[in-house]
């Protein structure tokens, strides 16, 4: 039997004050850059380097980042550049995403260990036999997946696009959504149409609950709430609009009210900040934290990214086959979003 410490023993947990959500106010101006800052700036431009950040990180890293966005979103405006090199400041799937889209750069990944709970939870090898065994199906695969899983999709979606992607596939095909099933889910509420779900999901955005996003709603009246479709049915059901990261920064500069909830991983709200200033951002909590960090996207650190420059390293390799695979339902996805 699981021995517990003595004081978590007698702790009643029914006691403990559920916390309050954190509460970023506009900014005061720009922030000055950090001694630490000013040399990863002076070594990527040694190294001839673009860096792309993720929404979801840390404040000090997309303060030196030349794009802030979403991983495909990131991943073409690499493209667009010419740097030899693309640190990717995010979770292993993206700087696998930007990879497959810029074949002959180089891909940089300040820690190689930050994977992903939902990427995970879809091994390639399962959905390699889920589709021997049912051949009809079609799959369409959230872009938070292996590069692996890509190359077995007949189509990618991003949470900006999944709806339109989904009504693009011919009705007498049975779909098989992988790996979010609450993507899945709001997907098929809102085309309504039906789709086999894979049961993964993102631990992060699970763990906001009905409870705490009450409790922000009563602190904050009146703050309108935004959630991101990982979020469970029983949370987005509480939110005024449902969107992705990159639909949220336009949403925000829609809202009349000074004040406003959201309900995604918390770095998205340094973004907010940045680009719609007069908004006070509230962190939507869990029932244990006042907000919500993905660990595996707090893994990079502004010093891993100093050393990642310096050391020319970790970087991310794939197989050319899995590659161009992969490349294919990304393509047909840009085609059906035109
Ligand atoms: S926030 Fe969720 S989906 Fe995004 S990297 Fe973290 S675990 Fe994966």
């Amino acid at each position: 039997m699981l021995r517990l410490p003595k004081a978590v023993r007698f702790l009643n947990l029914t006691t403990v004050p559920a916390p309050a959500p954190a509460v970023f106010p506009p900014l005061p101006g720009p922030t000055p850059l950090s001694d630490l800052q000013r040399e990863v700036l002076e070594l990527k431009r040694k190294a001839d380097a673009v860096i792309l950040a993720h929404n979801y990180q840390c404040e000090d890293i997309q303060g030196v980042a030349d794009f802030v966005g979403d991983s495909l979103g990131l991943a073409y405006k690499a493209a667009e550049t010419r740097a030899s090199t693309i640190v990717f400041c995010g979770v292993h799937f993206m700087a696998e995403t930007a990879k497959i889209v810029n074949p002959g750069r180089r891909v940089l990944l300040p820690d190689l260990e930050a994977g992903c709970s939902l990427a995970d939870s879809c091994p390639a090898e399962r959905l390699a036999q889920v589709k021997a065994e049912n051949p009809g199906l079609a799959v369409v695969a959230y872009i938070n997946c292996s590069a692996a899983v890509k190359a077995l999709a007949d189509v990618i979606c991003t949470s900006g696009n999944a709806s339109r992607i989904v009504e693009r596939i011919p009705a007498d095909r049975e779909i098989l959504f992988v790996p979010d099933q609450n993507l899945g889910q709001w997907v098929s509420q809102r085309t309504g149409r039906r789709m086999r779900l894979w049961p993964g999901s993102c631990y992060a955005h699970v763990q906001f609950t009905p409870t705490a996003l009450l409790r922000a709603k009563a602190l904050h009246p009146g703050a309108p709430v935004v959630a991101h479709p990982e979020c469970t049915e029983a949370v987005r059901g509480l939110a005024d609009e449902v969107c992705s990261t990159e639909l949220m920064v336009a949403w925000a500069r829609r809202q009349v009210s000074p004040t406003l909830i959201v309900t995604t991983e918390s770095g998205m709200i340094h973004r907010l900040r940045r680009e719609v200033p007069d908004k006070t951002f509230v962190a939507a909590p869990t029932d244990r934290c006042s907000c919500n960090e993905c660990r595996y996207m707090k893994m990079n650190t502004l010093a891993k990214l100093r050393d990642c420059l310096a050391n020319g390293g970790p970087e991310i390799t794939l197989d050319e086959g899995i590659r161009a695979a992969a490349e294919v339902p990304l393509r047909r996805m840009l085609e059906w979003s035109k």
